[in-house]
């Protein structure tokens, strides 16, 4: 019989969730894909086919509070009506950070997820809310097998020289090193371009997830061996609140000069800097592009240039350049962007094909570019999916 999976993505404000059914060991298939957003203030619930027809759609009252319990509750006895009869094998979770422990998917367990709650200092604005779901589900169905998917797991394997900070030991010791995240999504990336030009997937190619959220990955025959993101997710490029790299010493000087307090210093760096801080017009890109607003071009423009310094900072990581990727939102629906972006490294011999890449054709890069240049959508909870399902495959034929 089929299985499903529930594959899950929790945040502060929003949960995603999809699921996907698999036959014998065959790659887990789409089936519903849905969003709760708002949460907290006004939740409002969309659950879609994979063919992207509604399938449910539900709100909630202003301040009608929605606990994570109730909601996993409700979710689950609908799937149970919605999965023709397959059964729910079990649960992935998206988790944000895996530390030095997890360097791969684990097993929910007691033991395992007081593993991941030693991480939550690392990742104090992710890891509670992943966390808080995993439990959510343990309250309601207790029996139900759960998987913890890491998003700097993808990065683990990088050389020692990428992972260190130069700061002394003892505090590297004490877990103060480059991590990475992201690692979902360029997985499934490294898993689809092996399978759809395997010889670009065996070379050196930089993979960019631009999102809210946005990061470089450096993969030399399709593992990573460097990235833009390291000990949190503020690191690198100019994400849509979050600053990307700064001088650590402007940090001192708001402490020591500014009197800024740590938490005034993190909401700045986290939620009001980026292209909304710099644009003061939105941290949403597509709203930038649409804006006349010269703030809101100089953020795009800062975008792009940083993108750039980033990318020839992978490249010279990576020794040379086979391939670029785009994935995410941005990076999937922005032909004006990817332009900015590529058109800096013409020095690298990168050269779009204009009419391929406003069309948003998979392949983009112009027949005589030296870097292959592609857009692939990315797809982190097909790749929980697929954790999940060979995570407790292995379980079953050990039992
Ligand atoms: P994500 O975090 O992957 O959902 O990506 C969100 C970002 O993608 C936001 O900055 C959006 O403005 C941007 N985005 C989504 N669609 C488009 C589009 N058609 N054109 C430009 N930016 C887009």
């Amino acid at each position: 019989m089929a299985q499903a999976i529930l594959s899950l993505n929790a945040g502060s404000s929003s949960i995603k969730f999809a699921v996907f059914k698999s036959e014998q060991q065959a790659d887990p298939v789409l089936s519903v894909a849905g969003k709760v957003e708002g949460i907290g203030t006004a939740p409002h619930l969309v659950a879609r086919d994979s063919r992207g027809a509604v399938l449910t759609e539900r709100r909630w009252d202003k301040g009608q509070a929605l606990t994570h319990e109730a909601f996993f509750g409700d979710l689950l006895d609908w799937l149970d009506e919605h999965l023709d009869g397959c059964d729910l094998a079990g649960v992935g979770h998206r988790i944000v950070h895996g530390g030095e422990a997890y360097a791969a998917p684990v097993l929910v367990t007691p033991e395992t997820l007081a593993g991941m709650e030693a991480l939550t200092p690392l990742a104090p604005l992710h890891q509670p809310h992943n966390l808080a779901a995993i439990r959510a589900v343990a309250d309601v169905r207790p029996d139900l097998a759960q998987v913890a998917c890491f998003d700097t797991a993808f990065h683990a394997g990088q050389p020692e020289v990428a992972r260190r900070f130069a700061i002394p030991h003892e505090l590297e010791d004490r877990g103060m090193r480059r991590y990475g995240f992201h690692g979902l999504s360029y997985e499934y990336i490294a898993l689809h371009l092996a399978r759809i030009d395997p010889s670009l997937a065996a070379g050196r190619v930089i993979a960019a997830h631009l999102g809210n959220g946005a990061s470089l990955c450096a993969m030399q025959g399709g593992r990573s061996v460097d990235t833009t993101m390291s000990f949190t997710t503020l690191d690198g490029l100019v994400m849509g609140t979050r600053s990307g790299s700064i001088d650590p010493g402007l940090i001192l000087y708001l402490l020591l000069q500014e009197g800024c307090t740590a938490e005034s210093v993190q909401r700045l760096l986290y939620e009001r800097s980026g292209l909304l801080g710099v644009s003061g017009v939105s941290s949403d890109m597509r709203a930038l592009l649409e804006s006349d607003d010269p703030r809101a071009d100089e953020a795009v423009e800062l975008f792009a240039y940083r993108f750039a310094r980033e990318a020839g900072a992978l490249t010279s990581s990576l020794g040379g350049l086979d391939g670029l990727v785009f994935t995410a939102g941005i990076g999937e629906n922005a032909p004006a962007v990817r332009a900015l972006a590529c058109r800096r490294l013409t020095w690298l011999g990168v050269v779009l094909d204009d009419e391929a890449n406003k069309r948003g054709a998979a392949l983009i890069s112009a027949p005589g570019s030296a870097v292959t240049v592609r857009v692939v959508p990315t797809d982190e909870e097909q790749m929980i999916a697929r954790h999940t399902l060979h995570l407790l495959s292995q379980r079953q034929e050990t039992t």
